[in-house]
């Protein structure tokens, strides 16, 4: 589908080693973490240094071919798939740390940088790049500012865009631009807030100036466990009522208590209803006090047991199961379907009722994971993808759950992004005039729609509805 004219300028520009030709090679590249959509991209080209990444551009724009950008491929809403006519640009051998500057508490990362690397290479030093998203280990920087991502401790010390300074560019016309201001807040328009979240449909982030923050002075971490659901996702809101702000509120239920017991025996207790790690962290002096309070709300909802975590070792265990949970699942079924919607904290108890009625009726096994502390669930509904009955009640269930947040006073994605996962339901939550303005500013960036087309909005060839399961349509 590249014409091979095409085909002869990319290998020109980044070399034969660095293009992904044999649609064997490309498999590889047909679907990122959400695998309910699966299509192979023309070609993939993987440039390694910015001035690559902006000629490619140029040709591609020069000749009216669609591109995606692909950071590490972690996405959870099919943000990074493409179709036979596009060319798919993989940022992932741009992986310098171009300098780290302690004094001014920065970094500047070329966008395949994975997340945990970034925080490694300054962790001796006392300091870390403070989202976490639970992919950190292989997520890449680029990734994080195209979908804004979070992570545990994203409920005290912010999202991605919170810690982004600074941004090397290339635009839809293959023009390398420098947004924003190492110093904070640059006069004029916030460009850098417009660019990140805007998955990956604004252009091409090749790097990021990135803020550096300093590792808490002290951390106490507890383990509260919980016979049922609504008493641990309660304890949630009155602790944030009670003016608590801890640096992470995660929630397991009994689904991945299962899974994280069957891949790596931690201890949790397989009789639970739910647990729930809570994190407070600060200076030492007032600490306890603060996690003895915690421990009072969490034992007034009923908790029937709250334990500090003894010492590192212990602490990183209880953070090993919550960060590796997703992939502990993948020992108790075929394949899964991670969700991500927001509601207000108070709301909690209710949509987890919701989440277990809508899993039931479609005969599906559901655990849940949440960011508790934001709001912000992520169920994960069990099936056989082999079987397309069943793969149908996934989507029908992922929609009602999302529909089921938007009722509730929320939001159809915390984290993960609208990609091509959520297109259909964004017209529940924007009037046509709000989604118009989107559109509008999405064409100022990007005017002939040729960088990432048909994701986040539902424009005329959604690309889910090409996609969609059982709809694959001859693209
Ligand atoms: C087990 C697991 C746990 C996860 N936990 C979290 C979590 O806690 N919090 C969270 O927020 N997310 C989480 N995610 C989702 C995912 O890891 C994040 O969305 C992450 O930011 C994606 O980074 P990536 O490099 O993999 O991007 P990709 O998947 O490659 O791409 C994601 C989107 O970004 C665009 N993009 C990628 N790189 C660039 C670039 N350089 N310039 C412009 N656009 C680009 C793509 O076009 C696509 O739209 C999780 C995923 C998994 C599999």
């Amino acid at each position: 589908m590249i014409p091979p004219a095409v085909m002869n300028e990319l290998r020109s520009i980044v070399g034969p080693e660095a293009m992904i030709e044999s649609a064997a090679a490309r498999r590889a590249y047909e679907c990122d973490a959400f695998t309910l959509v699966r299509h192979s991209p023309g070609l993939v080209v993987l440039p390694g240094c910015t001035a690559e990444v902006a000629a490619i551009v140029r040709c591609l724009s020069g000749h009216g071919i669609p591109f995606v950008p692909r950071g590490a491929g972690t996405g959870l809403a099919g943000g990074s798939i493409t179709r036979a006519d596009a060319v798919l640009i993989g940022l992932n051998r741009m992986r310098r740390i171009r300098r780290i500057d302690l004094r001014n508490r920065l970094a500047e990362v070329e966008a395949g940088v994975a997340n945990l690397a970034m925080t490694r290479a300054v962790a001796s030093d006392g300091f870390q790049f403070a989202p976490d998203p639970s992919s950190q280990q292989a997520c890449s920087i680029g990734g994080n500012c195209a979908t804004n991502a979070g992570g545990p401790h994203t409920l005290k010390c912010g999202v991605t865009v919170n810690h982004i300074l600074a941004l090397e560019f290339v635009t839809c016309s293959g023009e390398v631009r420098r947004i924003g201001c190492e110093q904070g807040d640059a006069p004029g328009l916030d460009l850098v807030g417009l660019i990140v979240g805007s998955e990956g449909t604004f252009g091409i982030v090749t790097a990021a100036t990135v803020r550096l923050s300093r590792n808490p002075p002290a951390v106490r971490t507890l383990l509260a466990v919980f016979e049922s659901i609504g008493d641990a996702t309660r304890t949630v809101s009155d602790i944030i009522a009670r003016g608590i702000t801890p640096a992470a509120m995660e929630m397991m239920d009994a689904g991945v208590i299962e899974a994280v017991e069957a891949a790596f025996q931690i201890g949790l207790p397989l009789d639970a209803a739910a647990v729930l790690i809570i994190e407070v962290d600060g200076v030492a002096a007032g600490l306890d006090a603060e996690a003895e309070q915690a421990t009072g709300i969490a034992r007034a909802n009923g908790a029937r047991s709250v334990r500090a975590a003894a010492n590192e070792e212990e602490r990183a265990a209880l953070w090993k199961s919550r960060k590796r949970a997703a992939g502990a699942l993948g020992r108790i079924t075929t394949s899964y379907c991670t969700q991500d919607g927001v509601v207000p904290r108070s709301e909690l108890p209710g949509l987890m009722a919701d989440i277990a009625e809508i899993a039931a009726r479609h005969a599906l096994r559901v655990a849940n994971l949440v960011h508790a502390g934001d709001g912000n669930i992520h169920p994960i509904l069990m099936y056989d993808e082999r079987d397309a009955e069943q793969t149908q009640r996934v989507i029908r269930a992922g929609e009602e759950i999302l529909q089921a947040c938007i009722r509730r006073g929320g939001t159809i994605t915390g984290e993960h992004g609208v990609g091509v996962e959520k297109i259909d339901l964004m017209p529940m939550l924007f009037s046509p005039a709000d989604l118009q303005s989107m559109l509008r500013l999405r064409a100022a960036f990007n005017p002939r729609g040729l960088c990432n087309p048909h994701k986040i909005f539902p424009d005329t060839k959604g690309c889910w509805e090409i996609y969609k399961p059982g709809k694959r349509a001859a693209v």
